[in-house]
């Protein structure tokens, strides 16, 4: 969390905000909030730059600056991004706030394990080597049976782990891979090498549709997640699996189960997913 759905949603509304205005002051309340590079290199670099665009790869959101700067940030679990009109407002969890000639733009992020990266175009921070490596994301229309057959057929990993891997499912997190296996009748513990051609098929439609209604639901809110105005996504009205533990099935009445794959949970049916 935030996966493809709720950045997707995060970028579409600051561009709104943000397109064109130009920074003019950071207060920085913690320096470990910043990847990439010191913070005096930070500051010098952005002090002043316009925001001509902003775009988005994977989980990564992608400020590009007028100096060919990219400005980037991965809110990992927790982190949030919210537009301020007024400055002066506080937001809890402030660990970098920046200053806009109109509004301000505030990073907050209870875990601090988030990031901040600033670098020129042509200079990617090996920290952010994955940024090179990402998979394609479902929503494109290259993510399709070939492609995603290719990625697991020889991989002896559950499906789970592989679709969380994101040099194979760009932007998919917990939440979008149950929901899509919950569609695709597809038990998360199956390995990768074991999914016939039919379920391949399957799961790839189930990635597009899940992802693609969260992306029009604005993302789901059900722990840290809000938009930059503050408000709440509504997929969370719609999960058919994820976090139900105990509750029943919707498809087969049957009790849902919560199990641990690589420490992640997942949630799924034991009815309608078996793990042949
Ligand atoms: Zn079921």
């Amino acid at each position: 969390m935030p996966e493809l759905p709720e950045v997707e949603t995060i970028k579409r509304e600051l561009k709104s905000f943000l397109i064109n205005k130009s920074f003019i002051g950071v207060k920085l309340e913690n320096k470990k909030i910043i990847g990439y590079p010191n913070p005096r290199d930070f500051l010098k670099n952005i002090i002043n730059k316009k925001i001509l665009d902003i775009d988005r790869k994977g989980k990564f959101l992608i400020f590009k600056l007028s100096n060919n700067y990219n400005l980037t940030f991965h809110l990992r679990l927790s982190g949030r991004l919210i537009y301020k009109e007024n400055p002066k407002e506080e937001v809890k969890y402030t660990r970098i706030m920046f200053l806009l000639n109109k509004g301000s733009l505030v990073f907050s992020e209870p875990r601090l394990l988030g990031r901040v990266y600033l670098y020129h175009d042509n200079k990617l921070p090996e920290s952010l080597s994955l940024l090179k490596n990402l998979g394609k994301e479902p929503i494109m229309s290259e993510f399709n049976f070939q492609y995603l057959k290719e990625k697991i057929k020889n991989r002896n990993s559950s499906i789970k782990s592989l679709l969380l891997d994101q040099k194979i499912a760009s932007g998919v997190g917990n939440i979008y891979s149950d929901e899509a296996l919950f569609c695709a009748q597809i038990h998360p513990k199956r390995k990768g090498s074991s999914l016939k051609d039919e379920e391949i098929k399957k799961l790839v439609r189930c990635l597009k549709k899940v992802i693609k209604r969260a992306i029009k639901e604005k993302g789901t809110s059900i722990s840290d997640y809000l938009r930059p105005n503050g408000k709440e996504g509504s997929f969370q009205n719609y999960l058919k699996i994820f976090k139900r533990e105990g509750e029943n099935c919707f498809r087969c009445n049957e009790k849902i189960m919560r199990i641990k794959i690589n420490n992640r949970s997942s949630y799924f049916c034991p009815g309608c997913q078996k793990e042949v």
